[in-house]
């Protein structure tokens, strides 16, 4: 996935400032930096939920909301968009699950609305997702039912239910008590090993240094920084990502 130059403003307030990354397969980017420094709003650009004013996202080599032809850029149409934001999940803070529907149906809604895939189809895929987020058990149980690590589990199979080519976490741990912050993060770091790619804005430092390949600080809706965590954890060159680092270390 390549996002390159990207701008966003919300009226006068630019909150992504001309921002480049590019994000190999199978590699994993955590995105640190302090409130309303952009890193919600870039995660939504790239899942349609905003749009940028400037500069491009592409995955695959096919733009993100736009069609190339003849040197023109068009917008895409419906179906189109709908195809595109089902090949990005998004795990969300507060795990936005469907409170009316059980932890089964909650996974098998897109696969078979989006993907068009056969009931059975689904819930196969459905409960495999379920067993290897240590969920098997509860494929009946509602939302509410559940604890707040488990549905951020169930959440995280939902989002791999669509088998997307990258998967976006917007501070997945943040909303957890401690103490069910490790099983999540076992999870993300489970699918880090088995190669998917992500992209995880996170206050969880000692993840971000553990698990990810390369570690990128905004400020300002721009990346001050960017490069291993060994560089930007361990020996960061600005003074505002050292100073980011004093406060949540
Ligand atoms: P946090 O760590 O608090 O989640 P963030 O880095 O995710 O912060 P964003 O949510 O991307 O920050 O917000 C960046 C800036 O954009 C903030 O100043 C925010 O107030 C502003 N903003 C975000 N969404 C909108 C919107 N829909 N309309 C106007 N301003 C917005
Ligand atoms: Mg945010």
């Amino acid at each position: 996935m390549s996002i390159h130059n990207v701008s966003k403003q919300f009226g006068a307030l630019t909150v992504l400032d001309n921002v480049s990354l590019d994000i190999a397969p199978g590699s994993v980017t955590a995105i640190l930096g302090p409130s309303g420094s952009g890193k919600s709003t870039l995660l939504r650009t790239i899942n349609h939920l905003e749009r940028v004013d400037g500069g491009f996202i592409a995955i695959d080599g096919e733009l993100i909301g736009y069609r190339q032809h003849d040197d023109a850029l068009y917008e895409l149409k419906e179906p189109d968009i709908l195809r595109q934001r089902a090949d990005v999940g998004m795990v969300f803070q507060n795990f936005n699950l469907f409170p009316h529907l059980t932890v089964l149906e909650n996974i098998i809604e897109a696969p078979q609305a989006v993907r068009g895939q056969p009931r059975e189809q689904a819930e196969a895929l459905a409960r495999e997702l379920l067993a290897r987020v240590g969920l098997a058990d509860k494929a009946n149980a509602f939302p509410r039912q559940l604890s707040g690590g488990q549905q951020q589990r169930v959440a995280i199979a939902r989002a791999l239910a669509l088998q997307p080519k990258v998967l976006l976490f917007d501070e997945p741990t943040s909303a957890l008590d401690p103490e069910l912050v490790g099983e999540v993060l076992d999870v993300i770091r489970e699918l880090a090993n088995s190669g998917a790619t992500l992209l995880v804005v996170t206050h969880e430092i000692g993840f971000a240094r553990e698990v990810a390949d390369r570690v990128v600080f905004m400020e300002h809706g721009r990346i001050v920084e960017s490069g291993t965590p060994a560089q930007v954890l361990g020996q960061p060159q600005h003074s505002r990502t050292r100073e980011f680092l004093a406060k949540v270390l």
